[in-house]
């Protein structure tokens, strides 16, 4: 398997403008052909995550980000130019970009318009059926679907729960299973919870199945303090959690979702929250601590 990468200072709005201003979108290489971006926290509080990956007749983009705009978000420029260089040192004529999602909410998909009219490009739909039918899952959300990239083979694993057509992503050259809102260092809200369990089950099998060397989820918004995580709407995560999570992190959150089931509220643990149904306590509690993180920032020298 590939050496993966995954030691990343992200930049989490933190830092002074001595350095100049971060990137819109930062980009790091974990592995040859392998690129993890991410949308700057500064541009849109949810700072998600989006995975480049490249085979030898396509490459494959998972999510879009948290912003249509172009200008302010230039995703097809910085995957163009990521594109570019990788056909300098691989030429080849035809080559392709599948589009493709963790899942549909408006955070992961808002770039699709960027790649509309970019040749021999697919974008994927956003409907559990079109997923289904794009990569072939006939008995939707049960079972899976490889897509080859060209001597590099994804896995797909559907993972309804926190969205219907939520899916998880293997990538059998480095072993990074790529998990979207499902499993990430942060609140994991679900909106169908049976459907999370099974999702959950089900990549706890894969897991015991195939070598698994990171969970990569879809953003970060838990602290690297146990239990605690920055308030949503959070412009600055000082001192994040890492992005990285394990397979027994996967049973975590499947051992604490057979716990929780039937109890709404959001339920802690040190590195992830599963926020179970809606819970306007919770919700209350997060506007007002956000109100004083944001108040603590003003008084905050720049730098710090
Ligand atoms: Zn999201």
């Amino acid at each position: 398997m590939t050496e993966l990468d995954l030691d990343v200072r992200w930049y989490a709005g933190t830092g002074s403008g001595r350095r100049g201003a971060a990137p819109p979108i930062q980009v790091h290489q974990a592995a040859p052909g392998t690129v993890l971006l991410r949308q700057s926290i500064k541009t849109n509080f949810e700072a998600p995550f989006l995975y480049l990956l490249f085979g030898e007749d396509r490459a494959f983009l998972l999510d879009t980000g948290a912003t249509a705009d172009a200008s302010g978000f230039p995703l097809r420029a910085v995957v163009d130019t990521l594109m570019d260089g990788w056909l300098r040192a691989h030429p080849r004529a035809g080559y392709e970009l599948i589009v493709a999602h963790s899942h549909a909410h408006g955070d992961h998909v808002a770039g699709d318009g960027q790649f509309t009219d970019r040749p021999r490009t697919r974008v994927v739909g956003h409907s559990a059926a079109e997923v289904a039918s794009f990569f072939g899952i006939a008995d939707w959300p049960r079972g899976t679907a490889r897509l080859d990239l060209g001597g590099r083979v994804l896995e797909v694993i559907p993972t309804p729960g926190h969205h219907p057509s939520a899916v998880a992503i293997y990538d059998e050259a480095t072993g990074m299973l790529l998990t979207g809102d499902t499993v990430y260092p942060g609140r994991l809200y679900v909106q169908d919870f049976p459907a999370f369990e099974d999702s959950l089950r089900a990549l706890c099998d894969f897991s015991a199945a195939h070598p698994v060397r990171a969970v990569l989820g879809a953003h970060i918004e838990m602290s690297a303090r146990a239990f605690r995580d920055f308030p949503l709407g959070s412009t600055r995560h000082p001192g994040e959690a890492p992005l990285p999570l394990t397979v027994g992190d996967l049973h975590a959150v499947r051992d604490a979702a057979g716990r929780i089931a039937g109890r709404p509220g959001a339920h802690r643990y040190p590195n992830f929250i599963i926020w179970n149904g809606p819970c306007r306590l919770e919700s209350a509690a997060q506007s007002v601590r956000f109100g004083l993180f944001r108040a603590v920032g003003l008084f905050r020298s720049p730098g710090r």
